[in-house]
């Protein structure tokens, strides 16, 4: 039996997949009523974190930031409770290495495993199963849930030992949304300049210069409607987890700083449910 904690965006897209694959599947989500369409084709309702590790040999989980993580996994009816027998908890979270590594640590304690294999990707990959794995643990471990991450992605890049999935998923969002912001800025620099937007928007997506991600993100700007894909707000967060990690590393980060307060800035003006390209709102010139 497979488990799955955390059905937003991602995750009921990621668990999906892996029920419609075959595999006999035990969920639990904070809201239940995001449960509904899966339940329906016929995964079984866990009524807590715990439960959810009693009964699976490995348990998936996709939430959004370490306090949240943290809130699933201590406490009387928290997943760690739930773990032994060599149960495999695998944590697709974007957090920091350095709560990974501690996860890992507290899993062990209990008798369990730890794998951290966050994604590269967004909704649409998700539900295409055109993600990409970026994995940390043990080569065993990883082997085990393989055939499982190919049900949900197109790759599975072992990065190392624990935590090092995590180190590589910040790595790949420092130039994903400084790519954004960079984009969100050129467009409202030269509508300041009169320029039209959709032109100017197009001619960048056209040049090499601009990421080839953005293209889905054209008409967002574009028609200034922003459906939501990848939270800004988790964008910002992701910044943070960069900005904490550097520190202790001892790297400098001053563009993606840069970036960080830009998104801080997007979140309080209230954006931050709105997708991270809506961040162009926060540079756009009142006319
Ligand atoms: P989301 O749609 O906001 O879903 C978040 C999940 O966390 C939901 O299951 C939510 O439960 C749960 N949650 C939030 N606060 C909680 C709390 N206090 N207690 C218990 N559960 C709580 O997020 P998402 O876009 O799927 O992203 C999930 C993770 O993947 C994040 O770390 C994000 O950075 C990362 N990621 C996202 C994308 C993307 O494009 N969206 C791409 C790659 C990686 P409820 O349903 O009850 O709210």
């Amino acid at each position: 039996m497979i488990g799955f904690i955390g059905l937003g965006i991602m995750g009921e897209n990621m668990a999906r997949r892996m029920l419609e694959s075959g595999q006999d599947l035990i969920i639990h989500n904070r809201t239940k009523d995001k449960a509904t369409a899966l339940l329906e084709k016929g995964a079984i309702w866990a009524d807590s974190p715990a439960e959810v590790a009693q009964k699976a040999d490995i348990v998936f989980t996709m939430l959004t930031t370490p306090s949240v993580v943290e809130s699933v996994i201590y406490g009387e009816q928290g997943l760690l409770s739930g773990l032994s027998n060599n149960t495999l908890w695998v944590d697709t979270s974007t957090v920091k290495p350095a709560y990974s590594e501690k996860w890992a640590k507290d899993a062990k304690d209990q008798g369990g495993r730890f794998v951290d294999a966050p994604v590269a990707g967004s909704k649409g990959p998700a539900e295409q199963g055109k993600l990409h794995f970026l994995v940390g643990g043990k080569k065993q471990d990883i082997e085990e849930i393989t055939p499982l991450l190919e049900v949900m992605g197109q790759s599975v890049q072992h990065m190392g030992d624990v935590g090092k999935g995590s180190a590589t998923k910040l790595a790949v969002n420092l130039t994903l949304v400084q790519s954004m912001a960079s984009f969100a800025e050129a467009v409202s620099f030269g509508e300041s300049v009169g320029l039209d937007r959709a032109q100017l928007a197009d001619l960048l997506l056209m040049l090499p210069t601009t990421a080839p991600v953005l293209d889905g993100k054209r008409d967002m700007i574009v028609h200034g409607t922003f459906e939501t894909q990848f939270p800004l707000e988790h964008a910002y967060k992701d910044l943070q987890q960069l900005s904490e990690t550097a520190y202790e590393s001892g790297a400098p980060l001053p563009i993606s700083h840069a970036a960080k307060e830009l998104f801080a800035f997007a979140k309080q003006k209230g954006l931050g449910r709105e997708d991270f390209a809506a961040v162009y709102l926060a540079l756009k010139q009142d006319k």
